[in-house]
Parts: C-alpha cells; structure tokens; sequence
C-alpha cells in the first residue's frame, strides 16, 4: 500500500511517500481502508523523535483517521467490511488499576496510535475493535477524521478534569489550533464567556465568528490587565494553556483566586518559571490532562452526531501531498484542522 513514512528521525524532509507493507489484521483488530486523516502537531514530534519511544521502522504516523471497513479480524463482533468508521487513537490496556476505574488516558500502558505504533497516513491502518466507533450519519470523513484527537483532548480538560460549570468564564490561549478550537466551541456549549489570544488578528477575527466573546493579540495587547478589566479586577475561572513557556505567566496572572490552569500541552517549551507563590497565594489548581476515557470519547462523539460541534477544516491536501501538508501546519497560519485526503486523487 502507498503510505507516507520515515525510516529515520528528523525533520519533515525524512518523511516519503511510496510503499510500504499493508498492516495485517489481528485477532480482536479491524483493517480500515482510510479515506481521511487529520494532521496534528503530535506528528512533528513523532517524527523528530520522542524521548522513550522506540518505533519499528519505516514508521507510518497519523493519529487521527476514518474509512471504511476493509476487514474484520477474527473475534469482532460491532464491524463488518462496509462500515463507516472513525478512530480513537489512545489505545489502553483494559486491565490495569486505570483501565478498570474507567480512567483510560490514565493506563500504565497508554500508547496513541501513529505516535507508538503505525498510523493512519496510508491507504490502511489496523486498529482494535474497541478503537473504532460509526461515523455519524451525515458526517463526512474528513470531519470525522479531523474531530477524534482534538475533541477529546479539550472535552476532559473542560469538562472531566475542569469541571467547567455553566457561565464561567474561560481564556484560551493560541486559538487557531485544533484543540483551542474545540475548546472554544465546547465552552460556549456550556454559556461561558470566552477570552481568547493570538498572535494573528485573522485568526481572532474568526474566533469571534466561533462566538469568542473577547479576543486580544497577545504581540499588542497586556492581556492580563484586559482580562482583568473585563472580568471586575476577578479574572477567569479556567485558563486553557497549551502554549506553555511564552504564555503561563499570564495564565497564572489572569486566573481568578482558586481559579484552574489546565495544561495539555507546550508548544513554546515545558519549562517556564513555576511562579510557586501565585500559585498558593491565590490558590490556584494546575491541572494536567491528556486524551479521554472511553466514556468523555462517547459523551464527545454524541454530540458530533447530534451536530452541536463541528470541526473546523482549514485545508485538505491528497495524502501524497503529506509533506507539503505537513510544512504548512509547521508554519502556524492555519485556522482549524490539516486534513489528508485518501485514495482515489490521494
Ligand atoms: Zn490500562
């Protein structure tokens, strides 16, 4: 099969597109013949190389995808070849202390698909049956494909682990990305008034068109004192950070007293300073998140179905155009989710 893959690690000119092996099927697993998949900055970082993470090589990335059912291994019940389907990529053990509380982004042995083993940039990918769920009637594939990692992610940090309450207010850094994207819609799902932040005043222009309440342009504006204005001097209930290093400070500054910073990624770099005293002094809880459970990834995908989130697709390019799909996300200049096209043109 055609698929875009590197045999070494480093930047996006490691990566080709030609053949490779077509994944066999396993017992319990499923082989989807991919008609769409959605780029995430995850990929840049499985390419460059994680710390820890050894991959078979060539190694296929692609975290999130949706197609249609090639072939259904032995001991699968929920599929047939035929079915529309789309992928949760975190794949968990079942049977550790996590995995039986329900808490699956939690799993001692957590892997994503496309970041540990062979992903979806291809004309197949192999998942377990517990991973796929239907596409929603009416939903294309490129949506499907582009909602999966994304949604998930902002739902639990929101939702699961922030405990976002109906009309709070919420400030999410770096809007633009696929995971402040789905934060913003989530957010205003609830009645929160959002503060959002860019360095582009396009993007913050279609951030408003998302319904973002407010939206500064952190090269012009002291967001801290604008937020502060706006919220009575109170600040926000919840930061969404996943910027880090050029934007926690801030973030720290803009919480209201007990308010929640919740991190789910560093795109600037991991390690700011840690500002210890704002955070006891006004009580402050950092809060980590990561992916969903089963349960956040279903509560998710239902409203997906019932047409109250919908992703916002800037682009899609024919998966042998990957790389140049691949640079543009790099540059930073997109307003929702990279897609990658598959077959036919792809
Ligand atoms: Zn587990």
């Amino acid at each position: 099969m055609r698929a875009l893959h590197f045999t070494e690690h480093g930047d996006i000119d490691k990566l080709s597109y030609g053949e490779v092996a077509t994944p066999s099927v396993a017992r319990g697993a499923v082989r989807v013949a991919t008609k769409a998949a959605a780029l995430n900055h995850l990929d840049l970082f499985v390419l460059g190389g994680l710390a820890g993470v050894e991959l078979a090589m060539p190694h296929t990335p692609g975290s999130d995808g949706a197609g249609i059912v090639e072939e259904a291994g032995e001991g699968v019940t929920r599929f047939k070849a035929g079915d529309p389907v789309m992928l949760n990529p975190l794949l968990s053990c079942g049977r550790c202390e996590f995995c039986r509380n329900g808490e699956h982004s939690l799993c001692v042995k957590v892997k994503i698909l496309g970041e540990h083993t062979a992903g979806t940039y291809a004309e197949y990918f192999v998942a377990p049956e517990e991973n796929l769920w239907p596409v929603p009637a009416g939903r294309s594939f490129e949506e499907a494909a582009a909602f999966s990692l994304v949604y998930q992610t902002a739902w639990r940090m929101l939702i699961g682990r922030g405990r976002l309450r109906p009309g709070e207010d919420v400030l999410i850094h770096g809007i633009g990305g696929g995971v402040s994207i789905a934060a913003l819609q989530i957010s205003k799902l609830t009645g929160a008034r959002v503060f959002v932040t860019s360095s582009s005043d396009e993007k913050l222009r279609k951030a408003r068109e998302l319904g973002a309440d407010f939206g500064y342009n952190y090269k012009e504006s002291e967001i801290t004192a604008e937020v502060l204005h706006e919220t009575g001097k109170r600040g926000v209930d919840i930061v969404i950070d996943s910027v880090g290093k050029v934007t926690w400070a801030e973030s720290l500054k803009a919480a209201r007293r007990g308010g929640r910073v919740i991190t789910c990624g560093a795109t600037t770099g991991p390690n700011p300073p840690a500002a210890i005293h704002m955070i006891f002094w006004k009580q402050i809880e950092v809060i980590g998140s990561t992916m969903s459970s089963q349960s956040e990834y279903g509560q998710v995908v239902q409203l997906f179905e019932s047409r109250q989130l919908t992703p916002v697709i800037d682009r899609v390019f024919p998966l042998s155009e990957g790389r140049a799909a691949l640079e543009y996300l790099k540059a930073g200049k997109q307003f929702g989710k990279v897609v990658l096209r598959v077959g036919e043109e792809g």
